[in-house]
């Protein structure tokens, strides 16, 4: 393996996030050069090799083999709003132009109250035909979760991510209330993607091109779900967005707009032509980073020898 990454060309950047995500104040990746084109490496930095392997495995498709050619032109998409103040939110929602919205509540250190505001404030913005959507981040246990869908209700939610940790609260949850559940971080943690499906823990998956080691397995796994599938971002650059628009650009049916506009959340991209949605659409199309850029964001040395250090390591496990 490292004679593969030897033949190719690895650039190191890290950018600021316009608001805080996911705890991340910064977004860091690899951007891949190979004989294909450009992959993006980018897993959050406390991930182990074990798990990096298959985001990896994504870069190394993108950069080295020759990726499908994209089927819809167009990929309906939602605005993500963080755990923001409700008047950040409402502004998020506005200048997106997107008919659906995708709101974090439950943060570790936020209130319900503070939950309740922002999800006010995007119905409010986003009118009563729009449709929102919560990411919990499995961040409620069990009761909690059962109050807080009952309480919100009232917002008219098209489903709800991840709202708690485990296979069996999923299902446990899905007796006890009747939004839609759909699962995220369940899907990829666990050896089966597909477990959650046949568990009858969800009624939606998210699926994610990175986490999931390629635009192939990704699409496999969105064949063989038997549920309807949601393409998300895992907050790539336009780089690693490219892959999940061609994914969703690929998929027989595509009820739900995907989340995909992530690239606005981050203060630059490494290309000159960013994946950035007009009114809640992204074109699918591959932009290629910029030399210039490429240098603009690249960390201190230290930090890019990290980065790079585990490309090495994930590389170590997929051979
Ligand atoms: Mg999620």
């Amino acid at each position: 393996m490292s004679t593969v990454l030897e033949a190719l060309e690895l650039f190191p950047i890290r950018i600021p996030m316009r608001h805080r995500f996911r705890r991340v104040d910064h977004r860091e990746a690899v951007v891949i050069r190979g004989p294909a084109g450009w992959g993006e490496f980018s897993p959050f930095p406390d991930y182990p090799p074990h798990v990096t392997t298959r985001w990896l495995a994504a870069a190394l498709e993108a950069a080295c083999s020759s990726l499908p050619e994209p089927g819809r032109a167009f990929i309906p998409i939602n605005v993500t709003v963080p755990a923001v103040a409700p008047d950040v939110a409402a502004r998020l929602v506005l200048e997106s132009g997107a008919g659906t919205a995708k709101v974090k509540v439950g943060e570790p250190g936020q209130t319900m109250e503070e939950d309740e505001a922002r999800l006010a404030a995007v119905r409010a913005a986003i009118g009563p035909e729009g449709k929102i959507r919560i990411d919990v981040n499995a961040g409620w246990d069990l009761e909690t979760a059962t109050l807080r869908l009952a309480s919100y209700a009232r917002f008219d939610l098209e489903y709800v991510e991840q709202p708690v940790k485990t296979l069996e609260e999923m299902v446990e949850l899905k007796q006890r209330v009747s939004v839609p559940l759909a699962a995220d971080e369940l899907v990829r943690l666990r050896p089966d993607p597909l477990e959650v499906a046949a568990m009858g823990a969800a009624d939606i998956l998210v699926v994610k091109v990175q986490p999931l080691g390629g635009v192939a397995r990704t699409l496999d796994i969105a064949a063989r779900a038997r549920i309807p599938v949601v393409v998300s971002s895992a907050l790539e650059t336009s780089v690693g967005i490219y892959s999940g628009l061609l994914v969703a650009s690929l998929l027989p049916e595509l009820r739900y707009a995907c989340g995909l506009g992530t690239v606005s959340l981050i203060e630059g991209d490494p290309t000159r032509s960013p994946l950035v949605s007009m009114n809640g659409m992204l074109e699918v199309r591959r932009p290629e980073p910029d030399p210039d850029l490429l240098r603009r964001w690249r960390p201190d040395r230290d930090r890019a020898a990290e980065m790079l250090r585990k490309v090495r390591n994930a590389a170590e496990v997929l051979t």
